[in-house]
């Protein structure tokens, strides 16, 4: 981990507002892990009082004011020709699947699943996943992810790697019910819970956040269940994650089988009173989407792997018409193949165009909103995701410069529809720099491409003979 910054400043740099409005030439100061203040370069900067709660009950103290020359911050980076953004949250990964990036495709999904991903994924250890999710760490910081929200298992394996890389994350093991279990306490998903919820206590950075997982409706018992679920995320004050009505056939044999749809069965189980986050919802009826509203669900759309497993597209510019809160994913690497907000941001735009005939919806101002601040909100962190005085350091820098991004009218319209990841020159997360004009800071990303090329080779040996 690079040490804490006591004090950063972008100077003279062009950012995003709350509403998605374009600021220009202005100063951002940070000091430790929030932004203290944003203003006109050069201007006096510290006005602006911190805005959100301060843990402490205090109000924080202004910071030193440049104009008055109190001191220098401790790094300076000229903004010129570069815009900043809020970083970019994934709220649906399985971040160690970048170990099976590309294995077994052409496949159709059920012998895709079964003969391929499930026999890998019985032979990964705790080690194996750390490298993994390393890997899946060091591809979202450099696409300018600051956070995301996980479901797997051998989870010590990827918190180990959230913690060392100084990423935010929500980590939640997934569960199934076992054939013939006695009840939630008695599953591996319950032991890996109660892991998390420990190590985000030892943690104490607030970076990493326990969360409570089911895996699907389609690897789910009955009702009592999900009662025992949502008593526990009562007691442990836990978020949910969930994936939701993702194919078709799920989403009918559910009906048939339960009479209702998954939303619907889930809700009945009490286990939407936890403020939840699902993923895909491609086929959502307006029950469902009812339901959504009423308990604030909020939904991670994921378009890429969506569309690569032939699931359908999720009718998103109807969802938040409803006013319910939409959020974007990758999934994991297996159905996607990256981890890359910028593409799930630029197609989710260009499907919802496509799908209502409209060429107005989601825009640069909404697919932001997506990206970060909803993102941010329905991990619960409330003082993060946009860049106002007062939250939190999350910044990332894309530079404006290169020829496919020129001339520039629009800087957001730059970023959704003309730019790469690779534009992204810069990902700070609470107030430091993890990466920066390609070198990671936190991540020794040669050990973790020799590491991960190390891991391929074995499994490969150990389930097809061949390296
Ligand atoms: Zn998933």
């Amino acid at each position: 981990m690079p040490p804490e910054s006591t004090s950063f400043l972008f100077r003279n740099i062009a950012l995003a507002g709350p509403s998605g409005e374009l600021l220009e030439n202005r100063d951002i100061l940070i000091e430790k892990d929030r932004i203290v203040s944003i203003g006109l370069s050069g201007e006096r900067t510290n006005a602006a009082a911190p805005r959100a709660a301060n843990p402490a009950g205090g109000t924080e103290k202004p910071p030193a004011d440049l104009a008055g020359q109190v001191k220098l911050p401790a790094q300076v980076y000229d903004g010129g020709g570069k815009l900043a953004l809020p970083g970019f949250y994934n709220l649906h990964c399985h971040v160690p699947m970048t170990l099976l990036r590309g294995y077994g495709e052409g496949l159709p999904l059920k012998t895709w699943l079964f003969e391929r991903v499930f026999p890998f994924e019985a032979l990964l250890t705790e080690e194996d996943c750390y490298w993994g999710s390393l890997l899946g760490i060091a591809e979202m910081l450099a696409g300018g992810t600051v956070s995301f929200s996980d479901m797997y298992l051998l989870t010590p394996g990827i918190a180990r790697a959230v913690r060392e890389s100084g990423i935010k994350a929500n980590l939640s093991h997934g569960y199934s019910t076992a054939p013939g279990s006695k009840g939630f306490a008695d599953s591996r998903a319950y032991e890996g819970t109660r892991f998390l919820i420990e190590a985000a206590r030892e943690d104490k950075s607030g970076r990493l956040v326990a969360d409570a997982a089911v895996h699907a409706e389609y690897t789910f018992g009955d009702e009592r269940f999900g009662r025992e679920i949502a008593e526990f995320c009562r007691e442990e004050d836990l978020r949910l994650q969930i994936h939701l009505s993702e194919t078709r056939e799920e989403h009918e044999a559910c009906k048939a089988k339960r009479g209702r749809t998954p939303t619907a069965f889930f809700d009945s189980c009490g286990l939407f009173q936890t403020p939840t986050i699902a993923a895909h919802g491609v086929w959502l009826e307006e029950g469902d989407l009812d339901i959504f509203a009423e308990r604030g669900i909020s939904l991670a759309h994921c378009p890429v792997s969506n569309l690569k497993l032939a699931s359908g597209i999720a009718p998103i510019q109807k969802i938040v018409d409803r006013g319910i809160r939409v959020c974007l994913g990758t999934d994991g690497a297996a159905s996607n193949n990256n981890l890359n907000l910028l593409k799930e941001a630029n197609l989710a735009s260009l499907l919802q165009k496509g799908l209502t005939g409209d060429p107005l919806v989601l825009g640069p101002a909404r697919l932001l909103e997506l990206a970060c601040r909803n993102g941010a909100f329905a991990q619960g962190r409330a003082d993060c995701g946009s860049l106002e005085a007062g939250m939190k350091a999350d910044i990332i820098v894309f530079d404006l410069e290169a020829a496919h991004l020129r001339p520039v009218y629009d800087p957001l319209v730059s970023v959704f529809h003309a730019a790469d990841r690779g534009d992204i020159v810069l990902t700070m997360v609470d107030g430091r720099v993890l990466y920066k004009n390609g070198e990671f800071t936190s991540i020794d990303i040669a050990q973790v491409l020799a590491e991960t090329d190390r891991i391929r080779g074995e499994k490969l040996y150990r389930l097809e003979g061949k390296r």
